[in-house]
């Protein structure tokens, strides 16, 4: 990435913290959101900021295990760390955290977190059956947008929801728009340029200067011809599947691209599937409930979204190979990658490498010897 640009963004990062305190100090609200399932879009109706704050590093894991079992996901861990040592500014700033009954270990999680913060969680369902799931996730969104309203003191009109939906597809397509750069073969931009533009825009205060900012490197990335690529034709083109990631549980990413492979599609809620447009046309309670209750996560049974995603992107992305990411201990990613194993290698023949792993760097260099023979196949 042109290193203006990669300056602008640490800018506009060490600004962001300001902001955030000036929206707060002019009598606004921040809201933390755990998982992709709740709909920013109510929080951001009541002139909240939103913020992700899904934990991405090691740092806290030591003091969340003093509380939590070791043999608990990284991700989960490290966002009760960050909470417990008061070591992220963005939990801090939080003045409601929102989370949903996804997964076992993060549902217990929440319980003891709300010994900290208020946490409001929502009953997510278990599968994405529109006839039995749908109407109670309707009301769990009809409940959220009232704790919101009672926490902000803003009444959130069907109006000012619909603008929030404006604004957030708007982000959302902006996202797909910047991680579509990739399917340029080669793509003039790598798999950890995209993983930190992605994860800082994710904080930005302001969503506008998001958008703008993801415009400026795609503008750029159209200015890049083949001669000017960190990548030729025959750099193995990979598609990373599974559990998020983001800036500190990256490491795969970047052992992948040290072999000398490029990732260019990223179908995680920390990639792709954070894409979806949400229906502006219809009652914007029923659209927020059937676009978030979509979302193909493993947390889902079934979760049949998944396939046609991977189906999507692996052909779009002209992907050579598709490496599988589970955080240890996720039940869910971890069963499922035996009929991703399946659907990749059956239906399109490509290699696959399924991986298990952490946030820390013990296991970095046997996940190197596994990547580098996985590349060298491709
Ligand atoms: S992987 Fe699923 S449960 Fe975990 S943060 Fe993403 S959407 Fe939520
Ligand atoms: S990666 Fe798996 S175990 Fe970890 S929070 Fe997401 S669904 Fe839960």
């Amino acid at each position: 990435m042109n290193p203006k640009l990669l300056t602008k963004l640490q800018q506009i990062s060490e600004q962001n913290l300001v902001d955030i305190e000036a929206h707060k100090e002019a009598g606004n609200h921040v809201v933390g959101f755990y998982c992709l399932y709740a709909p920013t879009e109510l929080a951001v109706a009541a002139d909240a900021i939103v913020l992700s704050l899904c934990g991405t590093r090691q740092d806290p894991i030591e003091a969340a295990e003093e509380v939590l079992p070791r043999n608990l996901c990284p991700l989960i861990k490290s966002s009760y760390g960050f909470a417990i040592t008061d070591t992220c500014p963005f939990f801090r700033f939080s003045d409601l955290i929102v989370a949903d009954t996804t997964c076992d270990g993060k549902k217990k999680m929440f319980e003891i977190m709300s010994e900290i913060k208020t946490v409001h969680v929502l009953q997510l369902p278990q599968n994405q059956d529109i006839a039995t799931s749908l109407g109670p996730w309707k009301d769990e969104i009809k409940k959220l947008k009232s704790v919101l309203e009672e926490i902000t003191g803003r009444q959130i009109t069907p109006e000012k929801i619909k603008q929030a939906i404006r604004l957030q597809n708007r982000v959302r397509k902006t996202r797909k728009r910047l991680m579509d750069v990739a399917k340029a073969k080669p793509s003039p931009l790598t798999g950890m340029d995209l993983v930190e533009i992605l994860f800082k825009t994710n904080f930005f205060a302001d969503a506008e200067k998001g958008i703008e900012f993801m415009d400026e490197i795609i503008d750029e990335c159209q200015g890049i011809d083949q001669g000017k690529s960190p990548y030729t034709l025959k750099t193995p083109r990979i598609l990373l599947t599974g559990v998020p990631i983001g800036l500190g549980s990256d490491k795969v990413v970047k052992i992948i691209e040290q072999a000398g492979a490029n990732v260019v599609g990223f179908e995680n809620c920390s990639g792709y599937k954070r894409t979806f447009q949400v229906d502006e046309t219809i009652d914007p309670i029923q659209a927020l409930a059937e676009q978030y209750l979509s979302i193909p996560c493993s947390v889902m049974s079934p979760n049949p979204g998944r396939t046609d995603l991977l189906d999507e992107m692996i052909r779009e992305f002209y992907v050579d190979g598709v490496v599988d990411l589970t955080w240890q201990a996720c039940h869910t990613y971890n069963i499922e990658a035996t009929s991703i194993q399946k659907y990749v290698q059956d239906r399109f023949g490509l290699p696959y490498l399924h991986l298990e792993t952490d946030y820390s760097e013990s296991d970095t260099e046997q996940l190197r010897v596994r990547i580098e023979a996985f590349i060298e196949m491709i």
